[in-house]
């Protein structure tokens, strides 16, 4: 086994396809080396090693060991200097590199290899005394903190104390005489706080540097970094062992960072920025205010043209935006570090089509280079990020985007403070479906309860709205109009700001960006689309979201809910009268009120829809949820409906179920109450006819919900099929189809046989995963966190489809549907048709297409541009079921 690979000019021994091996750091720097980019040379001790270290209770066995002093001799001789010897000493840097980038994972030591005697030979040897003492009170400090574990903030109160004693700004006007004040007060600190002298054998330094940067791979921070990042199999993390070059010798010398392009906004043109006479990371800790790159081309105009094609050079060497590491020692430029550069969304998109147009990259490759999640970015409002403080609290992030408005607890005040121009938040303890009203006029949705699939969490997202639920730090007392978290109190009227990315709340007022769409967004997803084969649907229920949808690319509606067009203005009576009639006729009359409205909403929905499929559901939720609550409300409904309160109360309380999820809704509402579906298709057939005959085509899908049992289904279509005998009347100019949503468990075992009657289905995945687990979608908030935190889940199976569990089910009624008719049209309208991970599953079992909010339906073009890259067209099917 072979633990320590050279680098440097010629000699290299390991190359970029060695990450794993040599960790990110160390395999770059080799690669660097190979192709003639100026490296300091070094060595890089692997990433077995660091597992063998700690294998073998934290020693250096004597196989490294003579590894590493094999090297050392090797370095000495290719450097012409000796490591410890004050003549012409080496001095070294020992510096962190696993193979996946884990920043703070561990600090770099640099300016190793210097002691008492070799200061006093490197400042003579480089006629640069001052020099030499910056990087001796530098070296202790960094290895006083990273080795020894002393706090650097005792070793930063020295330094300042003797700053402000002479009345010096930046650590670079130190002269001779104060550095060396510095070094002999971190010496003795290292003695009072550690009780033994600084190391002063350069090897120990050496060998403890080593240990430490193994030993950081197991510390607290590294592990939780690796576990919020599901950083799996790696076995530890490398140390480079490099020749030290300095930007500290003075006005010839230098230290910066650069990127190939702008991180920010993804703008071909260098960027980068540098401090003269520095050091190391003075740079990024920002001690002074470094200077602009472009500086460079007029100060050094030399080394800035070598610069700047060293960075072009390897941005095509590695076909992609570099963020790079330089420094100039005396008019000498290094290179120290390069990696693929972290980026925002808007630039990741534009470098993906500039470097297309550039015949730097394929296609291919610009697609799998954007994270389709990183998209919603580009839809949604952002809190500015320059202006980020510490939340007090933190939520599910049910709908992402950011939400900056005053607090209001009912709808009332959401329409009438939004009457008078105010931004609001709607803040409950859960919504039900007549908070529709407040939440249309809402920037953003905060609420206690719930989970990812609860009532606010899914209308939130249709509508392109920051919603953040199962917030149970938040006490909301909606009658008194409070809401508490922690200590702090707010009133209705006081400012909060939503982060529905990421689930926090602020205590205030917070300044947004607008979301950025330019021309590249939609090369993008023009280039996806050309590469999938599902086909991307809208889960929409009026005109407005169904709009939106297709300007985003959705090519058909996958969910109407019929019942969210009950609520709108005079309907709502209609319905309350329908629910409450005691007898048939009483029902019918009511029917017949709300049909000119649903008559109306599938004509616009038709007309906008203009031919393309439309997949409307009949009614499905618990008649009670139609009902008031509020006293005020019940008080009014009654003189409507010629009651005395007290009656209208018992009435209600005949319809409350104790288990309303799985109680009397869905088909069996139909079921019990035909004359309901009757109403509903008659609406949609007449709506039909009637665009039909202004010229537009009509693609129409009636799903029949909550089906579980075959006789179930055949009952509702048979209703389905009467209506349209008599209204279509033979016509053949109205498409149709009758099908289910699966979303029970058992007609996913049944699907064979309703598939004999059914031409499509739709999998309800959020019912069907709260009916497969057990867990109520409604108040998971309260335990599925809880299962991610002590690391039971990995992920919320309401946001990221339960693939073993749930997927298997899936497969199921795929594989048995489709064994009775091959031809049958199968999708998915659950919330995780817009989840990347959930889009690959459905590619990957043969779906025809997914549904999803309308703002995910750029997501999901490029998560099915992705599934279809990484998979390829063939289908997973499940034997033996
Ligand atoms: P990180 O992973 O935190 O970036 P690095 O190992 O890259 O840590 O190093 C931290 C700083 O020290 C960087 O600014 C880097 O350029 C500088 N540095 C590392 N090695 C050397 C060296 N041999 N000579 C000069 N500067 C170095
Ligand atoms: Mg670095
Ligand atoms: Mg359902």
């Amino acid at each position: 086994m072979k633990y320590v690979y050279f680098f440097g000019d010629g000699k290299t021994e390991g190359k970029k396809e060695f990450k794993e091996l040599l960790g990110g750091k160390g395999a770059n720097l080799a690669e660097m080396s190979t192709i003639g980019v100026p490296v300091p040379p070094g060595f890089t001790i692997t990433t077995a090693a660091c597992k063998t270290y700690n294998d073998q209770g934290k020693t250096l066995n004597k196989d490294i060991l003579k590894e590493i002093n094999q090297h050392i001799k090797n370095l000495e001789q290719t450097m012409n200097k000796t490591f410890g010897n004050p003549k012409n000493p080496l001095l070294l840097s020992v510096r962190s590199g696993a193979a996946v980038s884990m920043p703070g994972m561990m600090d770099t030591i640099l300016n190793l290899g210097l002691n008492d005697e070799v200061v006093q030979g490197l400042a003579q040897q480089s006629n640069n005394p001052k020099f030499a003492w910056d990087s001796y009170r530098r070296f202790i400090q960094m290895f006083g903190n990273v080795v020894m574990n002393i706090d650097s903030h005792l070793f930063e109160e020295i330094l300042e104390k003797i700053k402000e004693k002479h009345d010096i700004t930046f650590d670079k006007d130190l002269d001779v005489d104060m550095l060396k004040t510095i070094v002999k007060a971190y010496k003795d600190l290292i003695k009072r706080e550690k009780d033994m002298l600084f190391p002063t054998d350069v090897k120990e330094q050496l060998i403890l540097s080593i240990q430490a940067v193994f030993n950081s791979w197991n510390n607290e921070r590294a592990i939780k970094y690796r576990e919020i990042n599901e950083i799996i199999g790696l076995e530890g993390t490398a140390v480079n062992v490099q020749t030290m070059v300095f930007g500290n010798l003075g006005e010839t010398s230098a230290t910066g960072v650069c990127f190939t392009r702008n991180p920010s906004t993804g703008e071909n043109k260098f960027y980068g920025e540098y401090l003269m006479n520095a050091q190391g990371e003075d740079v990024v800790a920002g001690i002074r205010t470094p200077i602009q790159i472009q500086t460079m081309k007029e100060t050094m105009p030399d080394l800035y043209d070598q610069l700047y094609s060293i960075c072009k050079k390897l941005e095509h060497h590695y076909r992609d935006m570099q963020d790079l590491e330089f420094t100039i020692q005396d008019n000498t430029l290094y290179m120290l570090q390069t990696r693929t550069g972290k980026r925002t969304t808007q630039a990741a998109v534009n470098i993906a089509v500039d470097m297309v147009n550039e015949k730097l990259i394929t296609k291919d490759e610009a697609l799998l280079r954007i994270e389709p999640k990183q998209l919603s970015q580009l839809l949604h409002k952002q809190l500015d990020p320059n202006h980020i403080i510490k939340h007090i609290a933190k939520g599910l992030p049910a709908s992402p985007g950011a939400a900056v408005g005053k607090i209001v607890f009912n709808n009332a005040s959401a329409v009438s403070f939004h009457a008078d121009g105010e931004p609001v938040i709607l803040v409950r303890n859960e919504t039900s479906p007549e908070d529709i009203i407040g939440m249309e006029v809402a920037e953003g949705i905060l609420t206690a309860k719930g989970g990812m699939t609860s009532h606010a969490a899914v209308v939130a997202r249709s509508m392109g709205k920051s919603c953040i639920s199962g917030c149970s730090q938040a006490i909301i007392n909606e009658s008194k109009k409070t809401l508490t978290i922690d200590d702090k109190k707010f009133k209705q009227g006081d400012y909060i700001s939503l982060d529905g990315s990421t689930g926090r709340v602020y205590p205030q007022k917070m300044p947004v960006v607008d979301p950025k769409l330019n021309g590249n967004f939609t090369t993008i997803l023009s280039w996806a689309d050309k590469q999938r084969r599902l086909s991307i649907r809208t889960n929409a229920d009026t005109p407005r979201d169904a709009q939106k949808a297709i300007e985003f690319g959705a090519e058909g509606i996958g969910l109407c809910r019929t019942e969210h067009m009950f609520f709108e203005g005079d309907r709502i009576k209609a319905v309350r009268e329908m629910i409450l009639a005691q007898t048939l006729n009483g029902r019918r009359k009511a029917l017949e009120k709300l049909k000119p409205y649903q008559k109306q909403d599938f004509i616009d929905l038709f007309k906008i829809m203009n031919g393309r499929p439309i997949t409307i559901r009949l009614l499905d939720p618990p008649l009670h949820e139609f009902l008031p609550t509020e006293n005020k409300d019940i008080q009014e409904f009654a003189t409507t409906m010629n009651l005395s309160v007290s009656q209208l109360k018992k009435e209600i309380k005949k319809l409350h179920e104790v288990n309303p999820m799985l109680g009397h809704r869905g088909c069996r509402i139909g079921i019990s109450h035909p004359e309901i579906p009757e109403m509903q298709t008659q609406a949609i057939f007449e709506a039909a006819n009637e665009v039909a005959k202004q010229g537009i085509d009509v693609d129409i899908e009636i799903m029949i919900p909550l089906v579980g049992h075959t006789e179930e289904f055949n009952h509702q279509k048979k209703i389905i099929q009467t209506v349209a005998q008599t209204v279509l009347n033979g016509s053949k100019n109205i498409n149709y189809k009758i099908g289910t949503m699966i979303e029970v468990p058992r007609a996913a075992l049944r699907a064979d046989s309703i598939a004999e009657n059914a031409e499509f289905f739709s999998f309800g995945t959020n019912d069907l995963t709260q009916m497969t687990s057990g867990f109520s979608r409604d108040d998971v908030g309260k335990f599925i966190p809880g299962y991610i935190e002590k690391g039971l889940f990995k992920f919320d199976p309401f946001q990221t489809l339960d693939q073993s569990g749930v997927g298997q089910l899936i497969q199921i009624a795929v594989n048995k549907g489709r064994r009775t008719k091959s031809t049958l049209k199968i999708g998915i309208c659950g919330e995780h048709g817009g989840e990347p991970k959930s889009i690959e599953f459905c590619h990957l079992v043969g779906l025809d297409y997914v549904s999803c909010s309308p703002y995910q339906v750029p997501i999901a073009r490029l998560a099915a541009a992705h599934a279809m890259l990484k998979n390829g067209n063939s289908v997973l099917t499940l034997d033996n079921c």
